[in-house]
């Protein structure tokens, strides 16, 4: 009997999936398989954020296939080895999925078409985690673009953003004969082990909503306030981003859903400098994709061959106190606060947190990428490596890296009122706003009314951030 089992991925949704909207044109019953293989990664296997995240969307997946007569069948172990039970199990003769961009799981992926193909089974591979096919824009000399800017111009002109595709009509008639076995959620381990009593995962439960209606819903929320993106965009304490990025990541609402909604949006009034804004966001991903394709290695090497010779310097004290919001730089705290507890920083304070890692601590930023990793519930490998290396000076389209972020010059700008810190950092809550993004500074009468004693209930600054900016420029002419 013919049949087509759906191998889901990254690609955690029913609207807009041509591989299952594929299978539901096809005859025979729709097998959706999901297999968790963390060794099948090559050293970016998900880290705890994602697997909580996964976990809840995994739920989510299965529950609306459930409405529609199918169910998920999870698996864990070889992908190649489940997909081969599950066809044998079901008698499905051809395997759908949408194509992944992360190198080592691309090269996975071709590994087991070819082996699939030699047991006679039919593969489809469909787009749809990107906008654009990184093999298809091309610089005029035929390579890959390395600034944003023209990139984004070609994309423009050569790529046709469609309208996604609807749910597909499914229903229990789809469903196999019998369901092949599967591994229950929970044998996964992916639910964050309570440690001392703390619940880690509490910040995040209550901010998100894993899976496609979540990511819907976050759409929705953002169209209703995002009218001032292009200005709002940088301040964290306005929450006018539209927190899409562990939802993109997961694939729980596709690139194109987002972009025609936004789209379609500037129609309602917003104005088209709004839109274009948010849509050159969503540009940059398809860059870092972009950039991610044409050189697989930067994930941990830097894409500007000079870096090599940097002389960072690990002092594992201080990634501990930027790790735990310890540096005594309130916006830097807040940040990696506000990363801890939600799985989620605002842009404008990736950056600061960034630049104060590798060029005030000098602490390399391979190291700042594997803790976002572990603890960003979005953690992408392309946009990730994309930020890590444009902060740190070494990658595509990069900041100079003589640009060194001032936290307090950036905190005051950005967060104003220090309303961001505040939310963060209660501890500093009391302070005056004059005070609140330098407390070292403030009159010792004011820290004492505002109940800040430095050292002891919040920390002095670990670094003098107008010394370490030379030291970092120093480094930097060795390798210029
Ligand atoms: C050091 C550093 C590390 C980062 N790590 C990640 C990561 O692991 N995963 C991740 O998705 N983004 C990462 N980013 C990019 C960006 O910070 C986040 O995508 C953004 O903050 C997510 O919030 P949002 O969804 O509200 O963004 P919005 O402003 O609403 O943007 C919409 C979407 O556009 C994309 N986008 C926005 N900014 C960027 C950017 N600079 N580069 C690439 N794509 C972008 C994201 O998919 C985002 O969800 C990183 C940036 C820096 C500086």
């Amino acid at each position: 009997m013919p049949g087509t089992v759906v191998w889901f991925g990254h690609d955690l949704r029913l609207e807009d999936h041509a591989a299952l909207s594929f299978a539901a044109e096809q005859d025979g019953p729709v097998v959706p398989l999901f297999v968790w293989a963390p060794e099948e990664y090559g050293g970016w296997a998900p880290g705890g954020a994602h697997r909580w995240w996964l976990r809840q969307s995994l739920e989510a997946l299965d529950g609306s296939l459930r409405e529609k007569g199918l169910r998920l069948i999870v698996r864990q172990g070889s992908s190649l080895d489940a997909i081969r039970d599950v066809l044998q199990a079901t008698g499905a003769d051809r395997v759908a999925w949408l194509t992944r961009y992360e190198p080592t799981l691309r090269q996975r992926d071709i590994g087991i078409r070819d082996a699939l193909a030699g047991d006679g089974i039919r593969c489809h591979q469909f787009a749809g985690r990107l906008l654009h096919n990184p093999e298809e824009i091309r610089t005029t000399t035929d390579g890959p673009y390395h600034v944003f800017t023209p990139f984004w111009k070609k994309f423009r002109k050569q790529v046709e953003v469609g309208e996604p595709l609807n749910v597909p009509r499914l229903g229990k008639s789809r469903a196999p004969d019998s369901w092949p076995d599967a591994d229950s959620l929970d044998d996964l381990g992916l639910t964050p082990q309570q440690q001392d009593g703390v619940d880690w995962a509490g910040g995040m439960r209550e901010f998100w909503q894993p899976g496609e209606a979540g990511a819907h819903d976050r759409l929705a929320r953002f169209l209703s306030v995002a009218h001032t993106y292009d200005e709002d965009r940088n301040r964290p304490d306005l929450r006018h981003t539209s927190e899409l990025s562990p939802h993109l990541h997961w694939g729980e609402i596709s690139p194109r859903t987002v972009w025609t909604r936004v789209n379609a949006w500037v129609t309602n009034g917003p104005t088209r400098e709004a839109a274009d804004s948010y849509l050159s966001e969503i540009a940059w991903r398809e860059f870092s994709y972009h950039v991610l394709h044409a050189h697989p290695d930067t994930p941990t090497e830097p894409l500007k061959d000079k870096f090599e010779g940097f002389r960072w310097r690990t002092t594992p004290s201080d990634l501990e106190a930027w790790q735990r919001g310890r540096t005594g730089y309130p916006i830097v705290d807040a940040g990696m606060r506000q990363l801890w507890a939600l799985g989620w920083m605002h842009n404008r304070v990736r950056m600061i947190v960034a630049s104060f890692l590798t060029k005030d601590l000098l602490v390399p930023w391979q190291e700042g990428a594997k803790w976002f990793w572990d603890t960003l519930c979005g953690g992408d490998l392309a946009n990730n490596t994309m930020g890590w290396q444009w902060s740190a000076g070494s990658g595509a389209d990069a900041q100079p890296f003589f640009r060194i972020f001032n936290p307090v010059g950036q905190g005051e700008r950005h967060d104003p009122e220090g309303a961001y810190v505040c939310s963060w950092i209660p501890e500093l809550a009391d302070l005056p706003t004059k005070w609140i993004h330098k407390p070292w500074e403030a009159p010792a009468e004011v820290l004492e009314a505002a109940g800040v004693t430095l050292g002891e209930t919040y920390p002095e600054p670990i670094v003098d951030h107008a010394e370490r900016r030379d030291l970092a420029m120093e480094r930097y002419n060795e390798i210029r």
